[in-house]
């Protein structure tokens, strides 16, 4: 499968697209793919495509540019926040104040308002980035309060699992937040995104309330 023919990812990606409902958007995980396995998804469809480096992401910025949004899926380290602020259509792993306060100063700097989510750890399982959810509701008003910096939901990855049903209970508990988050309207914040899914789970991560998968095997075969 390394080398999938790019009419095979074209293919995949209107069968994820005809198969995925309405208001779920794909985002297409691109990291370590070349910009024409990243060119022959956007050819089936996709309009969004996430990266885990900074500088990864420059280069397919480079060969793609405007044909696709661009998320950053990866953890992001503050000392990149600058060319994260002038690169990236959305950032959905910030998980802590101090780095969306990086954020606000390098989008400020750039003159836009940059759209983020916040990354939850949800089941606080240790070694692995995201903010704790019982610090989430604090960390969204902080956020929601940083004028260039616009927060409209979460991301987590879930537990990962070779059964997708291990990671439904993951994926509740972030809608759960979610919805919580929502109904306390923290002023400054539009919350309509829940970032959850990936190839192996993201059927079950829908029914679970995504407003946002992202795949990357299911797409461009495995790495
Ligand atoms: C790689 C990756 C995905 C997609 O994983 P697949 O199992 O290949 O679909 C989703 N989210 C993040 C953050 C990733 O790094």
């Amino acid at each position: 499968m390394r080398s999938m023919e790019l009419s095979a990812i074209t293919e995949n990606a209107r069968r994820l697209l005809r198969e995925i409902p309405a208001g779920v958007t794909l985002v297409a995980a691109g990291k370590s793919r070349t910009p024409a396995e990243l060119a022959a998804a956007a050819e089936g469809g996709v309009v969004a495509i996430g990266h885990n480096y900074v500088q990864e992401a420059q280069r397919s910025v480079a060969a793609l540019g405007a044909r696709v949004r661009w998320h950053l899926i990866g953890h992001l380290q503050r000392n990149k926040a600058k060319l994260a602020a002038g690169l990236f259509d959305c950032v959905e792993t910030i998980d802590s104040v101090r780095l969306g306060e990086a954020l606000e100063r390098a989008a400020a700097a750039a003159g836009r308002v940059l759209p983020v989510l916040i990354e939850v750890n949800i089941d606080d399982e240790p070694g692995k980035s995201g903010a704790r959810p019982e610090e989430v509701p604090a960390l969204a008003r902080a956020l929601a309060s940083l004028s260039h910096l616009r927060l409209e939901g979460l991301m987590t990855m879930g537990r990962l699992a070779d059964d997708p049903e291990e990671s439904r209970g993951s994926f509740r508990r972030a809608r759960a937040l979610f919805e919580e988050l929502r109904r306390a309207s923290v002023p400054g914040a539009a919350m309509r995104c829940l970032s959850m899914g990936m190839s192996g789970s993201y059927r079950v991560a829908i029914e679970e309330g995504a407003t946002e998968v992202r795949i990357g095997t299911a797409l461009f075969g495995s790495r």
